[in-house]
């Protein structure tokens, strides 16, 4: 079996303050930090024994808040590159971190989402990281959230950001664009449209739930981050047998992460090879 898995442990905190985020400066007490060191590494421990049985993986971290700050999410992914079994392993980022530790990754195999929050970091700074990246030969895309304000700074940096880099533009939570301004952010992310609009899919084929899976820090398993409803438990293989494809039960699925698995839309061909780092082919 070939599976992919968005895995979302406990961690709840940032070292960013963005405006439109919950988790901005929060601040995990040591407790629930051990709490999410431990379920992490129980959940590496697991991904490390998958391929003896011949499946291959592939895993993206989503956490609520910064992962890469801390330096079990650093570890877990240089380890979980370097296994034959596992195709793809990436993280959302805000790329505050350093990037020295990824020259230990299998690069073939880590990649990153980055997102540049204006207002956090200055543009020169996170420049400086991309080229980093650049430089070591990460995979890396490069997004901002479509917020008006940002539309200058999304400007600058698609402008120095090297050409082969992606830059996606996330529609704001809440926001409606007018045409007009959906062309000047479509001028940036020629994708744009994906995101501009919740996606319909009440009663429509998606892979989660067959291929995909997301997993939180007990090992529970469901078909994506949106549906509630469980599939079982990774660590005592109680999933595998509620794997099959089902419908969405939700009206609309509006965040990539989910939609991008819609069977009705072309992202997995648009994005083949990068789906889960959100690397176009033509990026
Ligand atoms: S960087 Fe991401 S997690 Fe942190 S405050 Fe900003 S949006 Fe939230
Ligand atoms: S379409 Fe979105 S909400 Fe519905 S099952 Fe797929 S990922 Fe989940």
């Amino acid at each position: 079996m070939d599976l992919t898995v968005l895995y979302r442990g406990p961690l709840a905190s940032c070292d960013y303050d963005c405006p439109y985020c919950p988790f901005a400066k929060r601040r995990d007490t040591p407790d629930q930090l051990r709490t999410d060191r431990a379920a992490l590494a129980r959940f590496a421990d697991w991904a490390a024994a998958a391929g003896a049985g011949g499946d291959t993986l592939s895993v993206l971290f989503t956490p609520w808040g910064e992962g890469l700050v801390r330096s079990w999410y650093r570890d877990t992914l240089v380890r979980l590159s370097r296994l034959p079994h596992v195709r793809r392993v990436a993280i959302q980022t805000n790329l505050s971190c350093r990037t020295d530790w990824l020259a230990e990754a299998d690069l073939d195999s880590l990649a990153l989402w980055t997102t540049y929050h204006p207002g956090q970091v200055t543009h020169e700074r996170f420049l400086a990281k991309c080229r980093e990246l650049t430089a070591l030969g990460v995979r890396y895309s490069v997004g901002v959230v479509g917020q008006p304000e940002h539309l200058a700074a999304a400007r600058r940096l698609r402008a120095e950001l090297p050409p082969d880099v992606y830059l996606w533009i996330n529609a704001a939570e809440g926001l409606s664009y007018q045409d007009h301004e959906a062309a000047e952010w479509t001028a940036l992310d020629p994708l744009f449209a994906y995101s501009r609009h919740p996606h319909p899919s009440a009663g429509l084929p998606c892979r989660t739930g067959a291929s995909v899976i997301s997993v939180d820090g007990a090992g529970t398993v469901r078909r994506c981050h949106f549906v509630p409803e469980v599939l079982g438990n990774l660590y005592d293989d109680s999933y595998r047998a509620a794997l099959a494809p089902r419908p969405c039960p939700l009206s609309t699925c509006d965040c990539h992460i989910g939609y991008v698995h819609l069977e009705t839309l072309p992202l997995y061909e648009l994005f083949a090879g990068g789906v889960l780092e959100r690397i176009p082919t033509t990026g």
